[in-house]
């Protein structure tokens, strides 16, 4: 394979090197560039989860896609660029998209240097993702079970029709052995679980469960009332702390937990949050991510072209990469008021601000532009 101009040597993936975390970049340079580019590459989904996050946009059948060549243009604009998303729908389970789309994606990556993320529900045969998986570097999937039962319950609860138990089974144990035997063989496998009411109970064996599949990283995030899960009930702060406590009491240790979107901040006026906070970056293989939506990430339709800045919902789209710069439109995010309002920053406390979901959920009283943790958390 040619390597390209900009090509960099890659890093190992690690608790101390988060390649999508908007920390480092914010704190080497003193504001946000576009280091990340996400692509909805399908709107196809072999299951209906509850807490789908694009739920209402997925399809049975979909039209033509973005041509690639379009896609890896608008990237080699883009010389800050250090990560690439791919995301669905499930992007696997149409052969064509793998072919046409992530395929030239993740060599292009790999030529450049470019970290590489594709998000999978991993029920699909295994057979599906060898001819490519070798050029990505993590495989991300979502795991909120205690069971083949809450399987079931939980990923056709929007099938909007009976999924006989036997299907659930076939595909809970295949997602399992997936994982285990792509962990094997050296794939980098991270476990995302969405905390609710319900799922937070059971938490630790979650975990245990995702060490078990060779899982090298698990994801721990609360789940937001949006989209499908928009009448999930949100789960409360103390609820949310206690998971957390009971996690890190039974863990494995030699396995990385990733708190996204935390929503416990070193600017609190509870002392106890503030002690959360410092309580995970002191502990060892435990990160707190600064979140990239809205930091360092924008997200492009493949096949509107639509570029958008996740989570933001409320924003229309940004731009469209058939006439835009992905670094122009980006720029202009910069300036947006919504990105003002949320772009807080403590050095000291090594916090950039919170990810608006966060922010509407807990916080809707707080403006963060008047807060700061100066003088009470400092993270060295
Ligand atoms: S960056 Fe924002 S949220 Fe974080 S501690 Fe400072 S003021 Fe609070």
């Amino acid at each position: 394979m040619e390597q390209h101009e900009n090509f960099r040597i890659k890093s190992r993936i690690s608790p101390q090197f988060d390649p999508w975390d908007a920390w480092h970049t914010r704190l080497a340079k003193g504001r946000y560039e576009l280091t990340s580019v996400e692509f909805t590459v399908t709107n196809l989904c072999n299951l209906r989860c509850e807490h789908c996050a694009v739920g209402e946009e997925l399809v049975e059948r979909e039209g033509a896609a973005i041509p690639v060549e379009l896609l890896i243009r608008r990237l080699d604009e883009i010389d800050t660029l250090q990560t690439i998303s791919i995301t669905g729908g499930e992007p696997i389970v149409s052969p064509k998209v793998v072919k046409e789309t992530i395929q030239p994606l993740l060599k292009y990556a790999k030529s450049r240097g470019i970290y590489t993320q594709l998000n999978s529900n991993l029920t699909l045969p295994l057979s599906r993702y060898e001819d490519w998986i070798e050029d990505l570097d993590v495989l991300h999937i979502s795991y909120n079970y205690r069971d083949v039962h809450d399987f079931h319950r939980i990923v056709f609860a929007k099938m909007g029709r009976e999924v006989d138990i036997k299907a659930a089974e076939t595909l809970f144990g295949r997602m399992k052995e997936n994982s285990r035997a792509l962990a094997k063989a050296g794939v980098f496998v991270s476990g995302e679980s969405l905390l609710s009411p319900f799922t937070s109970q059971f938490i630790d064996q979650m975990h245990h469960d995702l060490v078990e599949m060779g899982c090298a990283r698990h994801e721990v995030h609360p789940l937001y009332p949006s989209d499908f899960a928009r009448h999930a009930d949100l789960i409360s702060l103390e609820q949310y702390e206690e998971a957390i406590h009971r996690l890190l009491e039974v863990r494995d240790p030699n396995t990385w937990i990733l708190f996204g979107t935390l929503p416990f901040f070193p600017c609190s006026d509870d002392r106890q949050h503030r002690g959360l906070y410092t309580q995970l970056h002191e502990t060892p293989n435990v990160t707190v991510r600064q979140d990239p939506d809205g930091r360092n990430r924008l997200n492009v339709n493949g096949f509107t072209g639509d570029i958008i800045v996740t989570d933001f919902g409320d924003v229309p789209s940004l731009g469209n990469i058939h006439h835009d710069r992905l670094s122009d439109i980006f720029d202009r995010w910069l300036q947006h008021p919504l990105a003002k309002k949320y772009h807080c920053y403590c050095e000291q406390a090594k916090c950039t601000g919170p990810n608006i979901l966060v922010a509407n959920a807990y916080y809707n009283n707080w403006d963060f532009t008047k807060r700061s943790a100066e003088g009470l958390v400092k993270i060295v």
